[in-house]
């Protein structure tokens, strides 16, 4: 196999043909900017615009005059929490949120912390869910939001919306979630589910980088958001800035397509991925799963491989592209947040590769990579004295 196997999709996904398709005329002779009314490149650049807000809003049951574009996930990470927290201060100074969401939340809220605000950084179990019955007490009269990922990005595990919706509405919070890896992947309703706020990006669902969106909701309740770009009123005053026409063109036929194909897709990679993991369990000892064993993406699988570094196996099968479960950002190597939070020993943490596929990936794929993963994994083992002693039956003792 001389090319490169891709199964690091939720770090990003390849543009499907169809939406570079649709964006191209945009760069070309559609360049007009959509604040124009003077003219036909104006009317035509904001006609693409109008088709691409009933699109994203079409997935997640919006109204199309409740999406704001942004630049992607994290400005709409920061525009929801820091928006909302400046709007809604005189109502309180209370956030909560979860310790394995992504760093746009986590980093927004430390930030907020400096500012005065309070955080609430609620544990999860060791499947990743958020403690429920802890949300319900830790909702008080100042708290302000609450902002719970719809699905996690490591591991895939789904969070239960409808029920955090549920609670925020009876307790008088908004609900924000950053749906980035939900988003065209499962079924998604703001009314169903109670969202007042929720953040969403091209590039996760093969659309292009450098845009995405914030739903906002405008009534029942109406959420206020004050924006944190000012400049020209685009946006409804929320966003200011000339609108990105061919990102956004990009994000709505990718969102289209996403909905359009969800129910098939979602069926063939969970059969992708349950092969994956089903036959590295079978072939190898000490494989676990990092995440929910169901209520979790049907693309994503967090395995932990026992003896076997998951930066050495990565090196190993260099031929094909996945993440590890450190955070090799930090010139440390920490072990991932988010597998932490869950009770994941540092070890196994270190241990762990996540494999997330995508609507590109073969099954001729997938079985080439069990079999690398396999013949590496057993390699690196046959160098390990700790794989060494285990197999002896001497006591190993895995703590950190
Ligand atoms: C990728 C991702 C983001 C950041 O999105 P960008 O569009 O790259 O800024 C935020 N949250 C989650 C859960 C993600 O997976």
């Amino acid at each position: 196999m001389e090319k490169m196997i891709y199964l690091d999709n939720n770090a990003t996904t390849p543009i499907d043909p169809r939406v570079l398709e649709a964006m191209l005329p945009y760069f070309r002779d559609k360049f007009g900017n959509a604040a124009s009314i003077h003219h036909k490149f104006g009317w035509d650049a904001a006609d693409a615009v109008k088709q691409a807000r009933q699109q994203v809003a079409n997935v997640i049951g919006a109204a199309p005059e409740e999406i704001i574009f942004t630049s992607g996930a994290t400005e709409s990470d920061n525009l929801a929490l820091k928006g909302i927290a400046s709007m809604y201060a005189d109502k309180g100074r209370h956030i909560i949120t979860c310790k394995t969401e992504h760093k746009a939340i986590l980093d927004v809220c430390k930030w907020l912390e400096t500012k005065g605000y309070e955080i609430t950084y609620l544990p999860v179990d060791k499947y990743g869910i958020v403690d429920i019955d802890l949300l319900a007490e830790s909702i008080r009269k100042d708290t302000i939001l609450v902002s719970i990922m719809a699905a996690n990005n490591e591991t895939g595990t789904i969070a239960p919306i409808e029920t955090i919706g549920a609670i925020c509405k009876a307790k008088g919070a908004f609900f924000h979630t950053d749906a980035t890896q939900a988003f065209g992947k499962i079924p998604l309703d703001v009314e169903k589910m109670g969202i007042d706020l929720l953040s969403l990006s091209a590039h996760k669902i093969y659309g292009p980088k450098g845009v995405g969106a914030l739903y906002v909701r405008r009534k029942n309740p109406q959420v206020r958001c004050e924006p944190i770009i000012h400049g020209g009123g685009h946006e409804r005053g929320i966003r200011s800035g000339t609108l990105n026409v061919p990102g956004i063109v990009g994000l709505g036929q990718a969102a289209d397509i996403a909905v359009r194909e969800m129910a098939n897709e979602s069926q063939r990679l969970q059969k992708l991925r349950d092969k994956l993991y089903n036959e590295l369990s079978d072939r190898l000892e000490g494989v676990t799963l990092n995440g929910h064993p169901n209520q979790r993406l049907a693309n994503t699988a967090n395995i932990s491989f026992a003896w076997v570094e998951g930066e050495a196996l990565m090196l190993g099968i260099n031929e094909i592209a996945v993440s590890s479960g450190s955070a090799c950002t930090s010139a440390s190597l920490e072990p991932s947040h988010v597998l932490r939070a869950m009770g994941v020993l540092d070890v196994l943490a270190h241990n762990s590769i996540r494999f997330s596929l995508g609507r590109f990936n073969t099954e001729q794929e997938i079985d080439y990579t069990i079999k690398r993963v396999v013949e590496e994994v057993n390699r690196l083992r046959e160098l390990s004295p700790l794989y060494e002693m285990a197999k002896q039956g001497k006591e190993l003792r895995i703590a950190d």
